[in-house]
């Protein structure tokens, strides 16, 4: 098989992506994707897993995959029918971009799925980030069934999803003191086990959303493990991920990373910041996984002539060779031979290069 002959497959150590030690309280190492979830009312056949695909030089090819390619991790803060701030946007806008994504294939994972390289999606597909800042209540709220409400985020997800069955319903939460603005603990506590119970993310964002950059060391630590505490106390399993508030990243950078307040300590997988560009993956040699690129969903006026999401979306589009395509082989990275520079040697993956 000469073809065999082309692929580098090298098995390298599983090292830096799996071995960080986990947050405070969580000893497990339980690392594994959430189930796929489905939209409510449909069940959740266990029996629907698909059989596990090992992906060869020839599939790779076939799936034009480039693992080392860009991922648009997408921002998005309140939804509201009339915006007032301009990173606000409408519940039809969100869906129209949804859509746009599912069309072009995409499929949604999570920030910490991304973060650790667990990119488990079709031969083919493209990965996007969902992110939503500020637990505001247009994310998420249930109605007076247990179900998600029609225009909020998640019920937005499900709807695409209902009408893309590839585009997986899931995105990032990133919440402060008082998610998605639920008044008491109760319900705060119902809101997050429904989404962590769904496969959804829900991440520290900082107790009370200061600007990092302004806050001695001391205060930031605090700031993080005030919020790590509370969503504990809902039921949350530890984050592995933090956004920053604003973008605005702490004067020694490496404590929004990992870090110690009053006898606790934290430790996150990644570091998202505000803006502006799409991202390179895990095992990508300029990954930095201190401060994560997000783009801002928005259209195309003003700052966001570029920057932002309709820009970078249309950009991708035209670059194909430039974007993350999935091999469809979780346990692999495909990639074109001209890129086999640009992988991290401690990828705790095997390499195809073709
Ligand atoms: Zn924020």
């Amino acid at each position: 098989m000469t073809l065999v002959a082309n692929a580098a497959v090298v098995a390298v150590g599983l090292v830096a992506l799996m071995a960080l030690p986990s947050a405070e309280g969580d000893e497990s190492g339980d690392r594994r994707i959430p189930a796929r979830a489905e939209p409510p009312g449909q069940g959740s056949p266990s029996a629907a897993e698909p059989p596990p695909f090992t992906a060869t030089v020839e599939s790779a090819r076939e799936a034009g995959a480039n693992e080392l390619g860009l991922v648009p991790v997408i921002m998005y803060h309140r939804l509201l029918n009339k915006r007032i701030a301009s990173i606000d946007r409408t519940p039809a806008q969100l869906r129209a971009e949804l859509v746009r994504l599912a069309k072009a294939g995409y499929v949604p994972v999570t920030a910490a799925e991304f973060a650790s390289g667990r990119i488990d999606i079709p031969a083919g597909a493209h990965p996007v980030v969902l992110t939503f800042d500020d637990g505001h209540p247009s994310h998420f709220a249930l109605d007076d069934q247990g179900n998600p409400r029609n225009d909020t985020a998640v019920g937005i997800i499900y709807e695409v999803a209902a009408k893309y069955p590839d585009f997986r319903p899931v995105a990032t939460f990133w919440v402060n003191r008082a998610p998605f603005g639920l008044p008491d603990r109760e319900r705060q506590e119902a809101a997050v086990k429904w989404l962590v119970d769904h496969g959804f993310e829900v991440a520290n964002h900082t107790y009370s959303h200061p600007d990092l950059r302004r806050l001695p060391t001391k205060k930031v630590a605090e700031q993080i493990v005030r919020q790590e505490r509370l969503l504990k106390k809902l039921g949350a399993p530890p984050s592995r991920t933090l956004a920053l508030p604003y973008g605005s990243r702490p004067r020694k950078g490496g404590t929004a990373l990992a870090g110690k307040w009053d006898g606790t300590r934290y430790r996150f997988d990644a570091v998202f910041l505000a803006g502006a560009e799409p991202s390179v993956p895990p095992y990508a040699k300029s990954f930095d996984r201190s401060a994560i690129w997000r783009i801002q969903s928005n259209g195309k006026k003003g700052e966001c002539r570029r920057w932002c999401s309709a820009y970078w979306l249309d950009w991708l589009d035209k670059h194909p060779d430039r974007r993350y395509t999935s091999d469809g082989d979780p346990e692999h990275i495909s990639i074109p031979k001209r890129l086999r520079g640009n992988i991290i040697s401690k990828a705790a993956k095997k390499v195809i290069a073709y």
